[in-house]
């Protein structure tokens, strides 16, 4: 156990539960831009996208579907083709022939055409070597999607020939899987983007190396950070470190819950009496108000225009005053103990959910986590801002 839980401060009220530990958590946390980005994944997805089926002219080794019912087409294998094109990666994964002797081949000996008639080009081989589709991938709309068509090649296989391509082959693009890049900021202001780097290992297998450096494009700053970025391991440390204080135990919760709930169940009642007294005070300005009228039109010689306009001001300032805290008390009895106990529910499970969860999971707990995670000198610093969780021991 790594502590006890003693309070929970939010933005209006302290609740103290144990010692050892004290949890501040202030509401409207970073979670917005969790719902921003769910928004942005909604946004870019269209039905055909979605379901695995790449919108336009199908690929080489591909064929449409005729046939299929409109919005429901699928993509088959070109099977005169296809055979042919798993060839020319065969191939290439030797690593025995160059891009133009393999299209050679497949012209002399194969007697390649494509459907239009013509030969197998050198734009065209490449595409088949560096075109994601073929491993299964396809962006459309800015977004990337899983293809529901067989792919030609592994991923692995797809990384291996980018190595052996060189200068020439396309890594995979992967930023549509970096955690961290909208919540980090570089020392300089600017933001901060990934590159995965591969190693072609002397085993024959390929090492990945995801690097998150400055992209140092703020107008006019010189980045001195430009070569001190951060392997993703350590910005994972980063976090899984500052969550290692919230461990918060479910019995705990369970406290919290109760206590809560009781504390605002004595709130209500307090909350409660002031209303009566708001009301009472608003009748008795409400009546003041009637009578002032009753009698300049009854009596209009007993006061003078200036008089009753005077007070007329004075007790209309008054009735606003009590309305407007009448509903303030009304918002404040509104705001939830659920919020919190949701909270606290939320970062007890936050660094297991972090270990082992997906890339989505772990960019959502680490934008909970607050948006103030600075890189400087190869490493992510963490400065807990008014819209963050603090944790003091
Ligand atoms: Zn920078």
């Amino acid at each position: 156990m790594q502590g006890k839980l003693r309070q929970i401060i939010t933005n209006d009220r302290v609740y103290t539960i144990a010692d050892q530990l004290i949890l501040t958590i202030e509401f409207g946390m970073a979670t917005q831009s969790s719902v921003d980005l769910a928004k942005n994944v909604k946004r870019g997805l269209t039905s055909k996208a979605e379901k695995g089926f790449k919108p336009g002219l199908p690929n080489l080794g591909y064929k449409c579907d005729f046939t299929g019912e409109k919005g429901k087409k699928a993509v088959f294998v070109d099977e005169e083709r296809f055979p042919l094109l798993r060839k020319m990666v065969d191939m290439m994964l030797t690593g025995l022939y160059t891009v133009p002797q393999i299209i050679n081949i497949m012209n002399e000996q194969y007697h390649f055409i494509t459907p239009k008639g013509i030969k197998l080009q050198n734009s065209t081989a490449y595409k088949i070597f560096t075109n994601p589709f073929y491993y299964g991938e396809f962006e459309y709309g800015g977004v990337w999607y899983k293809g529901s068509h067989t792919p030609l090649m592994p991923p692995e296989e797809y990384d291996k020939i980018q190595l052996i391509l060189g200068r020439k082959g396309k890594p995979r693009p992967k930023t549509h899987d970096f955690a961290f890049t909208g919540v980090i900021k570089c020392d300089c202001g600017a933001m901060i983007t990934a590159t995965e780097k591969q190693r072609l290992l002397t085993s024959g297998g390929i090492k990945d190396h995801v690097y998150y450096h400055c992209t140092g494009r703020k107008v006019g700053v010189t980045c001195a950070q430009k070569k001190k970025g951060a392997t993703v391991e350590y910005i994972e440390l980063t976090a899984l470190d500052l969550m290692n204080n919230l461990d918060i135990p479910q019995e705990y919760i369970d406290w919290a819950e109760k206590y809560i709930k009781d504390n605002v169940a004595e709130d209500r009642k307090l909350i409660e009496s002031q209303l009566n007294k708001l009301q009472k005070d608003y009748e008795v300005v409400v009546t003041r108000l009637n009578s002032l009228i009753d009698l300049k039109v009854n009596n209009p010689d007993i006061l003078t225009d200036e008089e009753f306009r005077e007070r007329k001001v004075k007790y209309t300032k008054e009735k606003d005053k009590i309305l407007s805290a009448i509903n303030e008390l009304n918002e404040n009895q509104n705001k939830g103990a659920d919020e919190v106990i949701d909270v606290l529910n939320f970062w007890s499970k936050a660094r297991r959910r972090f270990e082992y969860g997906d890339i989505q999971t772990k960019r959502e707990i680490f934008a909970r986590l607050g948006s103030k995670f600075l890189l400087k000198d190869k490493k992510t610093h963490y400065r807990p801002g008014r819209n963050g969780l603090r944790v003091e021991k």
